[in-house]
């Protein structure tokens, strides 16, 4: 049994936190939303009132937070964690935010010799309540051996993708093409429902033939097609558009500071921009659909 700080308990972090209650750990949470706070203390778990008290005697803090900002707020400047966290903790950082305040954060981590790496994950809120999260992270190998075990609860994958930094590089990759095929995929399905086709009908065909993808797999935009998932709950829950917009603003910013050339992500960045600037931002990303449907 690990002592484990776990701060952003949202539609990740909260089914994050408790499998690893489930694991048997011994988890104090922390979050702004009382309702948060109160989910996983239902689950078995301790809460905390602020992330300073959760991080207390903590051996392992996992954060699960919006964007960079709030990495670095929590962590760094005069009153963050690592002012009061003693050398040998592991943090791990599962937010999807910029490599480069991945990498910053590291530095001022090593230079207190608390061991922190970015481990960003995949697979959704679905994955985040199954347990089966890929997660993707950067840092060093002996800090990467060292969080395996404490992953391993709330994973079906572990990768080391490289140095600090590197799990936020491939995890915008990954974004930025989840965001190209279910852009693709909402399009598609509205042209065929336009010309008489059933929308269900429709994507069993495209999930059984070439244009078979992770969105018509687990995640159908169309509502009513699957169960379970935000298109069938008014796009509630899930993966909001804003944090869409933001992971492919940061994949647009990697895209020019290495002089890459990505068309599909560019066009993909300005369309969920443009939903999300139509009041849709708080919805589900596969909310998309109605950009096409309507
Ligand atoms: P969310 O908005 O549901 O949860 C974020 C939580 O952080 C909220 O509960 C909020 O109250 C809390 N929070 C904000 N500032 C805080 C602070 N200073 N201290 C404590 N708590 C604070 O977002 P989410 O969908 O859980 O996403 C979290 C991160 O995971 C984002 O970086 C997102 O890009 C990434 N991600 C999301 C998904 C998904 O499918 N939702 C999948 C992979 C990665």
């Amino acid at each position: 049994m690990t002592k484990i700080a776990f701060i952003g308990l949202g539609n990740m972090g909260g089914p994050m936190a408790q499998n690893l209650v489930k694991a048997g750990h011994d988890v104090t949470g922390f979050d702004l939303s009382d309702a948060a706070l109160k989910e996983l203390q239902g689950a078995g778990g301790k809460t905390a009132t602020s992330a300073a008290e959760a991080a207390k005697g903590a051996e392992v803090v996992v954060s699960m937070l919006p964007a960079s900002q709030h990495v670095e707020s929590l962590y760094l400047g005069a009153e963050g964690l690592f002012s009061q966290l003693p050398a040998g903790t592991l943090v791990l950082d599962s937010s999807t935010i910029a490599a480069d305040t991945a990498r910053k954060v590291a530095a001022v981590a090593a230079e207190k010799k608390i061991r922190f790496m970015d481990t960003p994950v995949s697979g959704g809120v679905g994955g985040a309540k199954a347990g089966t999260l890929t997660f993707i992270c950067g840092g060093d190998k002996e800090a990467f051996d060292q969080a395996k075990p404490i992953l391993e609860p709330m994973a079906k994958a572990t990768f080391h993708a490289g140095d600090a930094g590197a799990g936020q590089i491939a995890k915008i990759c990954n974004n930025m093409l989840l965001a190209v095929l279910m852009a693709g995929t909402t399009e598609s399905l509205a042209m065929g429902v336009k010309n008489g086709l059933d929308p269900a009908v429709l994507s069993e065909i495209m999930k059984q033939s070439s244009g078979g993808n992770w969105t018509l797999n687990v995640y159908n935009p169309w509502p009513g097609v699957m169960e379970g998932v935000p298109s069938s709950n008014n796009y509630q829950g899930g993966f909001q558009v804003d944090l869409m917009a933001k992971d492919l603003g940061l994949a647009l910013d990697t895209a020019v500071a290495s002089k890459s050339s990505v068309p599909m992500g560019s066009l993909a960045r300005n369309l969920f921009a443009l939903h999300a600037q139509k009041g849709n931002g708080g919805l589900d990303f596969s909310s998309i659909q109605k950009m096409f449907a309507e």
